[in-house]
């Protein structure tokens, strides 16, 4: 993966090459002889004012641009180590050969019964899956007093998660999809790439709507948009809704929970109907990506001015 300010480029490669070349011609073994001074001279500096030329235009050069984003691009986040991540998620994508990002909180992992243990986490990460960071305490990181402590938390998760071999996330998912400019800063400074927020600020919490597809020329990548939220009530029609909001150059970012999710009802998917979500990407020839894929989608060398990185979202 390309990280942040390690951008390409090949002017380094230009400007080497256009003065090594310039450097042969000047060589005292290249001189012209007497008689031919003044035309050698000439072309000499002509030449030069050339290479000059190259090398300005070579420093002038735009970054390399990011790579373009294929139709019906889906990228598939589970939230809250529900233990129904690895009993009934995890195989059936592996089955379908799909990518996709697991965040992973502490919070409610005392109870074995509905939540995956840090072992099985780490079974889930061997499947080939992302674990993404979803912070220790599962607090609202939107407000400045908790924002400024999830540098703190993220390393709680990062140093269970090296525990038990898998190695230190690049994503992260907003709690309760409030976030603000303590938290970026945060999330910043610890390394990490892409964030995953919720519909809102676009889209009220609990609504059956969709909510926006990522642009990565507008969405910043620490704020990435859910375009679906999946709710109890969502019918395979409003699924397929959100799928066909995507125009050309955007990607649709699903938000799941616990498939089932007992403990969490409001945000419960029924295993019957996810079967039918997946089943109806993998027959109409959807891409499927984690989180951390949609990094390489980002021109990381202008990266958006998006408006949200100053605002505050969502705390209650
Ligand atoms: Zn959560």
């Amino acid at each position: 993966m390309e990280l942040p300010g390690q951008t390409g480029t090949n002017c380094r490669g230009i400007i080497d090459e256009v003065v090594t070349l310039a450097g042969t011609r000047l060589h005292p073994r290249n001189l012209p002889e007497e008689g031919q001074t003044d035309m050698s001279v000439r072309i000499t500096l002509l030449f030069l004012l050339l290479t000059l030329t190259l090398i300005g235009a070579a420093r002038q050069a735009p970054a390399p641009k990011r790579k373009p984003i294929p139709p019906k691009t889906v990228a598939l986040t589970f939230d809250d180590a529900v233990k129904t991540h690895l009993t009934v998620v995890a195989p059936l994508l592996k089955q379908l050969g799909f990518r996709a990002t697991f965040f992973i909180t502490q919070k409610w992992m005392e109870d074995q019964a509905y939540f995956l243990t840090w072992d099985e986490v780490a079974r889930i990460h061997r499947l080939g899956f992302e674990i993404g960071n979803h912070s220790w305490t599962h607090s609202d990181f939107g407000k400045a007093e908790n924002g400024a402590k999830l540098g703190a938390e993220l390393e709680l998760v990062e140093k269970e998660l090296a525990k038990v071999g898998v190695p230190k996330p690049v994503s992260f998912a907003w709690r309760r999809n409030a976030f603000g400019p303590e938290a970026l800063e945060q999330l910043r400074r610890r390394g990490y790439v892409v964030a995953r927020r919720g519909m809102q600020p676009d889209v009220p919490y609990g609504a059956i709507q969709v909510g926006p597809a990522l642009q990565v020329k507008k969405h910043h990548p620490l704020l990435i948009p859910t375009t679906g939220d999946a709710y109890p009530a969502w019918t395979f029609e409003h699924f397929k809704k959100v799928l066909l909001s995507a125009k050309p150059d955007e990607i649709i970012v699903l938000q799941f929970h616990g498939v089932p999710d007992e403990k969490h009802p409001w945000v419960n998917t029924p295993p019957a109907a996810f079967r039918e979500y997946m089943t109806y990407l993998k027959q109409n020839g959807y891409r499927t990506l984690a989180l951390r894929d949609l990094w390489q989608y980002y021109d990381s060398a202008r990266l958006p001015d998006d408006p949200l990185l100053k605002a505050r979202c969502c705390a209650k």
